[in-house]
């Protein structure tokens, strides 16, 4: 079992044909999830293998262009793929009002329900089967959050040898013990699940920080992540530039993942003035050498780690 990512668009401002602006995809378990959806997101995600149909929930992490402008259109598409199902967006204040003008003046006309939630404050943002969505604030020009999706942690593994060595019969007793239950043996024996399960196994944390200048919230998004995928506007050597903007560079990518202590690196939001990633990259593997340059329509296996 994996989370596949599917990187959609990788580039900062505007779209260009190399290189279309941000939005990343999560596919879970039959379940997809969208980070950002900057304009021609449908497009991309056509020329992926996901389907719309299975997308679960939309993350805009900020009102700017380069983030949002794909959303109507795409909400639009699914109205006319006869989507019937509820659809979770979620964004930082203004998206009621936005999305409310959208319908006042007939562009956005939905016919499935739209389960929208503005983020005022850090915290979780939607929960389902085994996972959760936390935001974190960043430091950019306007309101924005950065997503980390996180999976439950899951049981540890059960030890046969122990559960045979204290005497459990092989059967219902071994399910009810790794669902979590103690079982009591015919003579009287209670055996608890902290005799036959080893420690808990963490679930996958992939975290997205898009757009930001180096600040706690991307800290706490790159804290423990699998896979930290982080905006690289300006490359490595650009700082004061890309701070006055409220961007990072990629060596501001690279040290938010070592003091977090991620375990990968993925840079994106490159801006369209480097056509190529060899500009980014260099300065980033100085500092934080598990790292890549996402393209468009990468696609990224991530799996779960084993203790
Ligand atoms: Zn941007
Ligand atoms: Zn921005």
């Amino acid at each position: 079992m994996s989370v596949k990512l599917v990187f959609l668009g990788t580039g900062s401002g505007k779209p260009v044909p190399s290189r279309n602006v941000s939005s990343v995809a999560l596919f879970r378990e039959g379940e997809t999830f969208m980070f950002d959806c900057g304009e021609g997101t449908q497009v991309q995600l056509a020329r992926s293998p996901l389907r719309p149909g299975a997308l679960a929930g939309v993350f805009l992490t900020h009102f700017h262009g380069d983030h949002v402008n794909g959303l109507p259109g795409f909400l639009g598409t699914l109205g006319l793929n006869q989507r019937e199902e509820s659809l979770a967006v979620v964004a930082p204040r203004g998206l009621r009002k936005w999305l409310r003008a959208l319908r006042d003046t007939n562009i956005l006309g939905t016919n499935y329900r739209l389960e929208l939630t503005e983020v005022t404050e850090e915290g979780v943002v939607l929960s389902g089967d085994g996972y959760r969505i936390e935001a974190h604030a960043l430091d950019h020009r306007v309101d924005c959050y950065g997503y980390a999706f996180i999976e439950d942690a899951r049981p540890g593994r059960f030890d046969l040898d122990a559960a045979r060595a204290l005497g459990v019969p092989p059967g219902p007793m071994f399910g009810k013990l790794q669902r979590g239950e103690a079982v009591t043996l015919d003579d009287g024996t209670v055996v608890t699940p902290e005799q036959v399960l080893g420690d808990a196994r963490p679930g996958l944390k992939i975290a997205y920080c898009c757009d930001t200048k180096p600040c706690d919230g991307a800290i706490a998004l790159a804290r423990d992540a699998d896979v930290l995928i982080h905006e690289s506007t300006y490359p490595a050597g650009n700082e004061r530039t890309a701070h006055k903007r409220g961007h990072s560079t990629s060596g501001d990518a690279a040290r938010a993942a070592l003091e977090g202590g991620a375990r990968k690196l993925v840079l994106t939001h490159f801006s369209q003035k480097h056509p190529g990633v060899g500009d980014f990259l260099p300065g980033a593997r100085a500092i934080f050498p598990n790292t890549i340059a996402a393209r468009d329509l990468m696609e990224l296996e991530v799996t779960r780690r084993e203790v």
